[in-house]
């Protein structure tokens, strides 16, 4: 009986160690390419700056602001829009109530940096 659950125990480090295919990535040099829930892009052609990403978010990552000497207006390209990084939680609720599916969250999930200012970054 010992013996028994000895070997069985043996006979999965063995499988394990010999035929099971590897799950791990070498990082960097190997990525994965499915898809994530990454940093957000705002398409400025389809964006009419209703504000709703922005409300939707329950971190308060994500802020558009109005640039220097511009109108309010309905162009996108009128305004910042910046997301906090080190707030948000990927959680997609921007993307997802875009009326305009304007807002995407992409692929790219490299963002660490070294300050929190620097992790403020610009979407549009
Ligand atoms: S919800 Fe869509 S259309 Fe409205 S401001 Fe955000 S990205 Fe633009
Ligand atoms: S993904 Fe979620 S947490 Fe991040 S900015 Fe969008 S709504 Fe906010």
């Amino acid at each position: 009986m010992f013996i028994t659950g000895i070997l069985k125990g043996l006979w999965v480090t063995i499988k394990t160690a010999l035929f099971r295919k590897n799950v791990t990535l070498q990082y960097p040099k190997e990525r994965r390419d499915h898809p994530y829930r990454g940093l957000q892009k705002v398409n400025t052609k389809e964006c009419i700056v209703c504000g709703m990403c922005a409300r939707s978010c329950p971190v308060n990552a994500l802020k558009i602001e109005q640039k220097a000497g511009r109108e309010k207006t309905r162009n996108a390209d009128d305004y910042d829009f910046m997301v906090n990084t080190g707030s948000c939680m990927w959680c997609g609720l921007c993307e997802e109530i875009c009326p305009k599916h304007a807002m995407h969250l992409t692929n790219v999930y490299e963002m660490a940096d070294y300050t929190r200012e620097k992790l403020i970054r610009k979407i549009n």
